[in-house]
């Protein structure tokens, strides 16, 4: 994989020159090199994008009817599965994560684009009552050049519900992907060219957030951008964007509580449970990273969990582990100090797993722990941590459990374990977030389903038919035509 950009079916070298060397987090050793954008670069594939779609709508892109865009994207999900194992090993290299998560992410990747290639046609407006002798409609148009940035947890499930929706939508996109994870974005780049998208409907530049991300975000040339990421770096790209009119969807993470109460099903929960923290080694802005326990049930639960806990093992890919090594060293470091802090709090660790004997020294892994009985207030409990870190709380009814579920600044997925129908429905209804599971927790699962946060986890939605209408601005067009005398 050469260490360019690709711009306009093209690979272009960065403008100065410069490259970032490409870390495998599973033994810290640099073994490929991507070009390092700058604001001259992002420029460029603006300008690239501009071009497919023309001042009027007029460009090759613009022209391309909704029919003829969903072949291709029909396409681009075929050639995906055809290159599937060689795609799930790049992202598994690049990122750390098991061969077997990297692969379910390709799958997925695959299905964005067969459900967005479907939606194209059936995107449309409406007519609308209005005076007599005037016909009113209207009209679904795309905004233009659409930005995306892409964190580095999910780069291929993030690139195809964005990119996917976007191009369906008939936007020319230029993509940033994650520095710790770009050479997915890149393969994904050219077989798009590969299957016949026309020069300037897709274009990468990778770099770093702080140069080519913050240049994305501030281009005047960019008409919407969506953003996945930290909410720290949300709220810069949203600043940046208002100050050219620029919408912005942000999908920023969260603190989301399953809610276990006593009448539920717990040899259902169990698994479902352990693998929503441990997915991704708990690098899911869904991860299921609160437990709450109702009193009744909160010994047998936490006593299963914790020798389950016990068992799991972190390692290298080769060694099918239950996880991987964390993305780098920042996060490993990161995880590390708030493990440190918690220790120092006196918080109760309940159960620890293990890192696999014979896994490489300088790799990033954190064995997956289980922290019981965690205050309220505690930053274990309010603040995401993005590892494989479970903390379980209990609570005596169901308005404590509420409480509790709502009580972080975030709101993006909640998952509820029940016999009870009403009580599913209360809480389905009371949850602050963008995602109810009942019985079940999907990890923002779903190619069909919309998903997006409240409060900080972000706003707008990505995924389904509504992310498609997100990249759609609406035209009213009012025609007179009078009556006949
Ligand atoms: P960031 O939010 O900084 O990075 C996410 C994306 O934004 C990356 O592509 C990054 O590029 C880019 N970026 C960084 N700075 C800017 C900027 N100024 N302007 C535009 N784009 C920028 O997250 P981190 O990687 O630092 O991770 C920190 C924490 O964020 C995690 O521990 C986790 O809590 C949260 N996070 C949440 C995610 C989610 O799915 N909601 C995904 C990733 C992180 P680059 O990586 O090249 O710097």
């Amino acid at each position: 994989m050469p260490a360019h950009h690709f711009i306009a079916n093209r690979q272009v070298p960065a403008t100065d020159g410069q490259t970032i060397p490409v870390i495998d987090p599973s033994d810290g050793l640099a073994y490929e090199q991507i070009a390092r954008g700058t604001a001259a670069d992002i420029d460029q594939a603006v300008q690239a994008a501009h071009a497919a779609m023309g001042d009027s709508l007029d460009g090759p892109w613009a022209r391309t009817c909704a029919r003829d865009r969903g072949r291709l994207l029909a396409d681009w999900g075929r050639a995906v599965l055809e290159h599937a194992d060689e795609l799930a090993g790049i992202e598994a290299r690049d990122t750390g994560k098991t061969l077997h998560t990297a692969r379910n992410d390709v799958l997925a990747l695959a299905r964005y684009f067969e459900f967005y290639a479907g939606a194209c046609d059936k995107l449309h407006g409406d007519t609308l009552p209005y005076e007599t002798g005037y016909t009113v409609m209207t009209v679904r148009e795309p905004h233009g050049v659409t930005g995306h940035i892409i964190p580095w947890n999910y780069p291929v499930q993030i690139f195809g519900r964005s990119v996917g929706a976007s191009l369906a939508a008939g936007n020319a996109c230029v993509v940033k992907p994650a520095e710790d994870a770009s050479l997915s974005t890149l393969y994904l780049a050219e077989l798009a060219a590969r299957v016949g998208f026309p020069a300037g409907a897709l274009n990468v530049v990778t770099g770093y957030g702080h140069e080519a991300g913050a240049a994305l975000s501030a281009h005047p040339g960019i008409h919407h951008i969506s953003f996945t990421g930290s909410t720290v770096t949300g709220q810069r790209v949203a600043e940046a964007a208002a100050r050219h009119h620029c919408p912005a969807v942000l999908e920023l993470g969260g603190k989301s509580p399953q809610i276990v109460f006593d009448d539920a099903d717990l040899d259902a929960a169990l698994p479902v449970i352990v693998n929503a923290i441990i997915q991704n080694s708990g690098q899911t802005c869904s991860a299921g990273s609160r437990l709450l326990v109702q009193e009744g049930c909160y010994e047998t639960l936490l006593s299963r969990l914790a020798e389950r806990f016990r068992g799991l093992r972190a390692g290298p890919a080769s060694m099918d582990p239950d996880l991987g090594p964390l993305v780098n060293q920042k996060q490993f470091e990161r995880v590390r100090q708030i493990l440190a802090a918690a220790q120092a709090e006196g918080l109760t660790e309940a159960a620890r797993g293990q890192v696999a004997p014979g896994a490489p020294a300088q790799g990033y892994y954190q064995a997956p722990v289980l922290f019981r009985d965690v205050p309220r207030d505690s930053a274990l409990a309010q603040e995401e941590i993005f590892g494989p870190i479970l903390i379980a709380q209990s609570f005596r009814t169901e308005s404590e459990a509420l409480a509790l579920a709502n009580g972080t600044s975030y709101g993006l997925v909640a998952g509820v374990w029940t016999r009870d129908g009403a009580r599913q429905l209360r809480l389905a209804r009371q949850l602050r977030c963008g995602q109810v599971f009942i019985n079940n927790y999907g990890a923002g699962g779903g190619v069909e389903l919309p998903f997006g946060g409240v409060k900080s986890s972000g706003y707008g939605r990505e995924k389904g038919f509504e992310a498609l209408l997100g990249f759609t601005t609406l035209k009213t067009v009012a025609i007179r035509h009078g009556v006949t005398d």
